[in-house]
């Protein structure tokens, strides 16, 4: 099944946002689990809830997708701020696991110059915490484009937290096809090399999800600006590689585009089924 959507607004609940995704041909979406420059999250409606659950195994939608805010880091320099990090992401945890089948996205984290060791550090420090309950929502390290001091924008640091945070099974990579390309990993023009290389540095089986983005920016730039499919460096010709490739297709497919309105999403989903192998 080709399972596809883009980030959505959720400010109304999940009823809603489930049904503009369903209104634009998508069958997954993902959305920020709060405000994304963090702060206190609404408290959870209930019914809402269950009338999206319902929503959902009717339609078949998901595995969705649930952002953490992008602002907070799990490897800032002050304790007090990596204290927030972890208190932010339990209490999203938590609340995912009221959408079964949800995966909890984030941005590892900025060292903000205490070098990438530490950094990585820190960041399994947060994770294996986060794993100390029993709920079963996948944990998913976005890898990143390596603009200022990111972590997380080559494979092996993304293993490195795996290991570190001790491997357990709910650990898993979205792989965000701006970010690669931006941090120098070559999927336009190999493939086949890329994942390759990600399966002998984290292995194939912990993806777990892909932001669909063009790039504003040129190969290997670490930049991090994403463009609409087909108008950016990585160009249409790539993408209809990538949601056939048979290591990937069966992902759940996330876009992060700029686009005006629903319209623009549900054209670019249009665009995407049409290059679609069956
Ligand atoms: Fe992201
Ligand atoms: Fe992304
Ligand atoms: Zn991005």
């Amino acid at each position: 099944m080709f399972i596809i959507g883009c980030h959505l607004s959720n400010s109304k609940g999940y009823l809603k946002t489930g049904s503009d995704a369903l209104s634009i041909g998508a069958n997954t979406f993902q959305f920020f689990t709060r405000n994304p420059r963090g702060g206190a999250a609404k408290p959870v409606d209930k019914a809402d809830v269950d009338a999206y659950n319902e929503l959902a195994s009717l339609n078949n939608i998901g595995p969705v997708i649930a952002h953490a805010p992008y602002t907070m880091n799990p490897c800032a320099a002050t304790e007090s701020l990596r204290e927030f990090s972890l208190e932010t992401m339990r209490d999203d945890l938590y609340r995912l696991s009221m959408i079964p089948g949800s995966l909890y996205n984030f941005h590892p984290g900025s060292h903000v110059g205490q070098g990438v060791d530490a950094g990585i550090e820190l960041i399994a420090e947060t994770v294996s915490k986060l794993l100390e309950t029993d709920n079963p929502t996948p944990i998913l390290l976005e890898t990143m484009a390596g603009k200022g001091s990111e972590v997380g924008s080559r494979f092996e640091e993304l293993r490195r937290i795996i290991d570190l945070a001790g491997g357990d099974s709910r650990i898993g990579v979205t792989l965000d096809t701006c970010h690669v390309y931006d941090a120098g990993y070559d999927i336009v023009g190999n493939l086949d090399g890329v994942l390759d290389e990600f399966d002998k540095a984290i292995g194939l089986d912990r993806l777990r999800a892909i932001h669909l983005n063009d790039s504003k920016n040129p190969f290997c730039s670490h930049k991090d600006r994403h463009e609409k499919i087909g108008s950016g460096s990585i160009g249409l010709e790539a993408f209809g590689r990538i949601i056939n490739h048979p290591a990937l297709r069966e992902l759940p497919f996330c876009l992060e585009t700029p686009q005006e309105d629903l319209s623009g999403w549900g054209a670019e989903i249009e665009l995407l089924k049409s290059l679609r192998n069956s």
